[in-house]
């Protein structure tokens, strides 16, 4: 392997170190562990999105760097927020995201039988109890972080009582909200997880898997260490918020007859500049109509990143830059950008594309008359070769690549000045045509024969090299521009995030013109227009019209960012 190659290797997530790598390895090392079970545990009630993709590598990543397996683990213990739209669109991203799970996937709802037979377990051991107090009643003797709780009237009922309550409870005889379960634990615990929590509760709701088979339904924390027990999970790695579950995690596991031993590891969620990542935030973007759903582009979600255009590479490249730790930090969105463009750039086809198009005739240029030019498809990988690009009398350059009366740095194309169009001939503007309103619609230039290819024979210099299309060949198009979501970095950290909303995160140009090649694209391949950015086709897109997304702007502000934090 060259020196390169190891450095890319190396920064590839399943070559990284972190210590939940370090903690994995030591294990195997002191033979705790033959082999490392993993698991990625969503719960079926959103798509999910580049927060999850952090997960998703770690837990793959970490399986598949130790020849172990991680399975894919619906956590669905939540009737009422779950669908199967949820459940195929989960199953649709992990793949997209480069990782597969085999046979192993699995649903918390395939235990409930077996969860049911432990709840009545910690009950018989006098371990669990069927409260009578309502929800706010629990809430009121639960204390506070200074304040102990206090007992529940009902803690101390016998067991066989509760035992009957809870029997009942499941064949359907009280109202939803008369009763739980709850371990009994300590009422005045520094931890209030320990608090005697709640195990099961009454729902009469349609379960998506177990139709109306059940009318208990386990908690989170009752759910989840049981669920890795039974797939003989080693390492239950999670977001850093259950850390102070993590006692309440193992009190379960030591009082119930599970068949292996699992343990919670906590690492810090990934949070994003200028982007919200709660799931809950998310429904309400999309349920308000604040976007055109789970997959608008501009959406975090891992089905919006892949119709925005970013390649599942470049999205485990970030997440294996971003690393593993204890730390919440916020991470800009423009290293996610700059992954992209990096990796865009080996690989995207260029292309021609007017994206606001200004009309130019050449004048002297024979009425008619057309012909082509070879144009390389990616100056960075010979092996994509070239196509021919078409040249006439009439073609379109890009409006902002005229002004009329040009201030000092402005090089492009102006009264009297002559600049390269890309791969085809030098021009120059001899006049501007106005419409009655005073816009310039239409430039009138010469082109010097001399220069085919682009350079004059004289050897003389311009200052600026135009992209352009034909006017007889370019097909119409529209494009789509993002821009971010938000327009703060921390949205909500003031108020309300939707009032954060960026009104002009989106800008559809509706009258682009493109060169006749682009024709062939293909939703999934990335593109470069060029001098513009990183493209790809949109599914909207038609036989009777395309549809582009740009993905990220030439524009690196990542790089600019470091450039700041090197010379501060
Ligand atoms: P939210 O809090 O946004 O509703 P969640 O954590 O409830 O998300 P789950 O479907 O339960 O969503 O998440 C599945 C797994 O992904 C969990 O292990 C969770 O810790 C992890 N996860 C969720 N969000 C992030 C994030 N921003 N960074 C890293 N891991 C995350
Ligand atoms: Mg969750």
């Amino acid at each position: 392997m060259s020196g390169a190659d190891a450095i890319g290797a190396a920064r590839r997530p399943d070559r990284a170190s972190d210590f939940i790598r370090d903690i994995v390895h030591a294990d195997l090392e002191a033979g705790r562990h033959k082999t490392v079970v993993t698991r990625f545990p969503p719960e079926p009630n959103g798509y999910l999105h580049i927060g999850h993709a952090k997960s998703i590598c770690l837990n793959f990543g970490v399986a598949e760097a130790f020849g172990g397996c991680c399975n894919l683990r619906f956590d669905d213990t939540n009737p009422a927020k779950e669908e199967h739209e949820y459940i195929d669109a989960i199953e649709r991203d992990v793949r997209w995201l480069g990782f597969d799970w085999g046979e192993r996937a699995y649903f918390a709802s395939d235990y409930f039988g077996q969860l049911y037979e432990w709840a009545l377990h910690l009950i018989r051991a006098g371990d669990a109890y069927v409260d009578d107090l309502s929800a706010e009643a629990i809430r009121e003797y639960r204390g506070t972080l200074t304040e102990p709780g206090r007992n529940s009237p009902y803690r101390d009922r016998p067991a066989a009582e509760s035992l009957d309550l809870f029997q009942r409870m499941r064949a359907g005889e009280f109202a939803e909200g008369a009763r739980v379960l709850r371990a009994k634990i300590d009422m005045s615990s520094g931890n209030i997880n320990l608090r005697d929590p709640v195990l099961y509760r009454i729902r009469y709701a349609r379960h998506p898997r177990t139709g109306d088979d059940w009318c208990i339904y386990p908690t989170y924390d009752f759910a989840h260490g049981q669920s890795d027990a039974i797939e003989h999970v080693t390492h239950s790695l999670c977001t850093l918020e259950f850390e102070d579950h993590r006692p309440l995690y193992d009190w379960l596991i030591e009082h119930l007859p599970v068949p292996s031993r699992p343990r919670q590891y906590e690492f810090a969620r990934l949070s994003l500049s200028h982007t919200v990542l709660s799931k809950r935030r998310l429904v309400q973007l999309v349920r308000e109509g604040h976007v055109r759903g789970w997959d608008d582009p501009r959406m975090p979600t891992l089905a919006g990143l892949r119709r925005r255009g970013l390649p599942p590479a470049a999205i485990r490249d970030f997440i294996g830059r971003v690393g593993v730790a204890r730390s919440d930090n916020r991470v800009e969105v423009a290293l996610l950008e700059h992954c992209v463009r990096e990796l865009l750039n080996r690989t995207a086809a260029r292309r021609m594309a007017v994206l606001r198009p200004l009309k130019v005739v050449i004048t002297n240029y024979p009425d008619g008359r057309t012909e082509t030019f070879e144009a390389i498809n990616n100056p960075e990988d010979p092996s994509a070769g070239t196509r021919s690009v078409s040249f006439g009398r009439e073609l379109y350059i890009e409006r902002d690549d005229f002004m009329e009366d040009p201030p000092k740095k402005f090089f492009r194309l102006a009264p009297g000045r002559e600049v390269r169009l890309r791969y085809a001939y030098l021009i120059t503007c001899r006049e501007v045509i106005k419409d009655a309103a005073g816009e310039v619609i239409e430039l009138r230039c010469t082109y010097d024969p001399a220069s085919r290819g682009g350079d004059a024979p004289d050897g003389r210099k311009v200052k600026a090299t135009l992209h352009w299309v034909s006017a007889a060949a370019a097909l119409p198009a529209e494009v789509r521009l993002y821009e971010h979501l938000f327009t703060r970095p921390d949205p909500g950290a003031e108020g309300d995030f939707l009032a954060d909303l960026n009104p002009r995160s989106l800008e559809v140009l509706s009258d682009c013109r493109v060169e006749p090649a682009l024709a062939e694209a293909v939703v999934g391949e990335a593109l470069q227009f060029e001098r513009q950015g990183y493209f790809c086709l949109d599914p909207d897109a038609s036989a009777g019209g395309l549809v582009f997304n740009r993905t990220v702007s030439l524009r690196d502000s990542w790089a600019k960012i470091q450039q700041k934090g090197a010379t501060s």
